[in-house]
């Protein structure tokens, strides 16, 4: 298969059609900032997914997000990626880079167009703390190594950006630079909702004048990669499947989120929702 060296996206995203599909809200790790809920009952098979899928690709979809919790827990995602890819996407999976090992990175390189990894800061004391496993620092480093060695894959860094490693980020600006990522998309702390965004607002919060302040700084260092800043608002406009094969919009600060029903059951036209309600 052909593959095109990976171009940074400006966010604008004209005539793509893009879902952020979470397959799954299991993880590894427990981030006390994490804006997912607990897990409860999920699809887990595979035929499942391949309809969603199918289904989504039928009605427009150009860009598969594949997003978690940990995607790579689903035994068959694989094969997902592959067969999206087959038909014709753009393919980004989203990891904490836990399973993300040489022999997974082989099996799915031809069939993914990037890699976003999140990366907290380079203090192992503080990632420890925040996220509650050991080795974050050591393991993202290496995943981006990794993927740069074996693949031509775009690499993005997500950071949540909050109380706690609001003055780390520098350090980790020229680490980023040091490894030759892509993209570093940085999230301002958003408590509306989440297994451990909500109960940890009072620890995370920040204000939008300390974020941009940081964004900013960070920008103004002359990195040789692009450096995005968004506010949670940003996530008004994603559309975004559930593991329950929901498609759905989050909106910040709105206890109602916009629900449009079940992918397969209600047969749900991607590009016309995408276009009629202004996502990107
Ligand atoms: S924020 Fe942390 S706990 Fe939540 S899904 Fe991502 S890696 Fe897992």
């Amino acid at each position: 298969m052909e593959k095109k060296k990976y171009v940074t996206e400006d966010g604008e995203h004209k005539s793509d059609v893009i879902v952020s599909w979470i397959i799954t809200h299991g993880c590894q790790e427990r981030c006390a900032y994490c804006i997912s809920p607990e897990k409860c009952k999920e699809i887990t098979d595979y035929e499942t997914h391949k309809a969603i899928q199918d289904q989504m690709i039928a009605t427009g979809l150009t860009k598969n997000r594949y997003i978690g919790g940990e995607p790579l827990l689903i035994p068959h995602l694989g094969k997902l990626i592959k067969e999206s890819k087959e038909a014709g996407l753009n393919n980004r999976l989203s990891t904490n880079g836990i399973l993300l090992t040489k022999e997974k990175l082989i099996e799915l390189r031809d069939y993914l167009d990037s890699i976003a990894l999140p990366f907290e800061s380079c203090n192992d004391k503080l990632n420890q703390n925040i996220r509650g496993t050991k080795n974050h620092r050591e393991i993202v480093t290496d995943r981006i190594k990794m993927i740069k060695e074996l693949s031509d894959l775009g690499v993005l860094v997500n950071t949540c950006v909050h109380r706690e490693n609001i003055h780390e980020l520098e350090e980790l600006a020229y680490l980023l630079d040091e490894l030759g990522i892509d993209h570093w998309k940085l999230r301002k702390f958003n408590s509306s909702s989440g297994r451990g965004a909500v109960p940890n607002k009072n620890r995370f919060e920040i204000s939008e004048e300390e974020f941009f302040d940081v964004v900013n700084h960070l920008q103004s260092l002359g990195l040789g990669y692009r450096i995005d800043g968004r506010l949670p608002s940003k996530l008004n406009t994603r559309l975004m499947v559930s593991p329950q094969g929901e498609l759905y919009r989050m909106i910040e600060g709105e206890e109602e989120e916009v629900h449009y029903g079940k992918v397969l059951t209600k047969k749900l036209n991607i590009k016309e929702i995408y276009q009629r309600d202004g996502c990107n």
